[in-house]
């Protein structure tokens, strides 16, 4: 119902930066390679996300605004093998209850649809250009809940938060070319050439291109690769250190925690490094439908992966600094 999409929208969108995120992973999920994200007004007046991915087919056109519709997972046992970065089948359904949103898609090249939906019905349905991909427009976020666009902080805030998500999709993904426009200007591109060192110098400064130590490593049940910034870069708070779980940019206190401890003595109090690190891991072992943003994890054997990331970062860093 449009009452139970509104609470649950409570919870999954906040502000303009929760449904840029939940966007885009869709368009991640739909094996796109070209990713553009456009906001007005720090995505408050409109957010418009362009892929070319797999594009949507008429049947689930009709279904994607209900909740719990995903095409993503079928059955108990694709919930605990996750391997897409949606599963829930809500943002859709949560961002139309609070929003004007307009979908054209187009999946084999030929025919383009465009639905447009409010209140989470579909008022309009026509053809479209067809281009192979999706295109997403949502518009007048919280135009019906005046309490949530009371809470939004200013633009220029908004506008900070959507570049940080957009930043961590990019070292995520760093094969995927994402480009954020923001009131007709680009303010971010990446290549998508895939290379790592590249992308974080041009998230936090050429100064770090020479200085980004290489991490690799793996045990029976953990990969885990990435960059850290020698000491000398360190920062004065967490937020430039990212972790992704297969490919999830997650918080978890623990792996913090690990990374913290491996650099031991060589970080003063109050110092954060800079560093983005991949974890891969069967998703089985791995609990990411812990909250409906789906940013906390759960992890089984986590004090093995824990050991794993401050052996790997110990390593480095005091090799580094000999
Ligand atoms: P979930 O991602 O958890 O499945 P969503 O509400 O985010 O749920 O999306 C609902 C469904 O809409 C997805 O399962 C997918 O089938 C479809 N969909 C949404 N965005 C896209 C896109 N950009 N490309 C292809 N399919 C999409
Ligand atoms: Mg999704």
């Amino acid at each position: 119902s449009s009452i139970s999409n509104k609470i649950a929208a409570g919870e999954v969108i906040e502000r303009p930066q929760s449904v840029v995120k939940e966007l885009v992973e869709n368009a991640i999920d739909a094996g796109s390679t070209v990713i553009t994200v456009e906001v007005v007004e720090a995505g408050l007046n409109k957010i418009k996300v362009t892929d070319n991915g797999s594009g949507i087919q008429e049947d689930d056109l009709e279904l994607m605004f209900m909740r719990h519709a995903t095409s993503k997972i079928e059955n108990d046992h694709d919930l605990f093998h996750i391997r897409s970065l949606g599963f829930r089948g809500e943002a859709l359904a949560s961002i139309a209850s609070v929003s004007k949103v307009r979908v054209i898609t187009c999946y084999d090249g030929k025919i383009g649809r465009q639905i447009d939906v409010i209140d989470g019905e579909i008022v309009n349905k026509t053809l479209a250009h067809a281009r192979q991909g999706t295109e997403i427009s949502v518009e007048e976020l919280f135009y019906n809940t005046p309490a949530r666009l009371k809470y939004m902080k200013s633009l220029h805030t908004e506008l900070g938060k959507i570049t940080d998500i957009m930043n961590r999709f990019i070292m995520s993904f760093p094969h995927i070319r994402f480009t954020l426009v923001s009131d007709e200007k680009v303010l971010i591109n990446s290549s998508g050439n895939g290379n790592m060192q590249e992308a974080m110098s041009k998230i936090y400064g050429m100064k770090i291109a020479q200085d980004l130590v290489e991490i690799n490593g793996e045990t029976g049940d953990y990969k885990v690769t990435g960059y850290i910034a020698k000491p000398e870069h360190t920062r004065s708070n967490r937020h430039y250190m990212s972790l992704f779980i297969n490919g999830r940019y997650i918080k978890n206190f623990m792996l913090t925690k690990a990374i913290l401890e491996g650099y031991h003595t060589l970080l003063p109090v109050g110092r954060f490094p800079v560093l983005a690190i991949h974890i891969t891991m069967d998703p089985a072992l791995v609990d990411v439908n812990v909250h409906p943003t789906k940013q906390e994890v759960r992890l089984s054997k986590e004090p093995q992966l824990m050991s794993l990331i401050s052996q790997l970062i110990k390593e480095k860093i005091w090799q580094q600094n000999l």
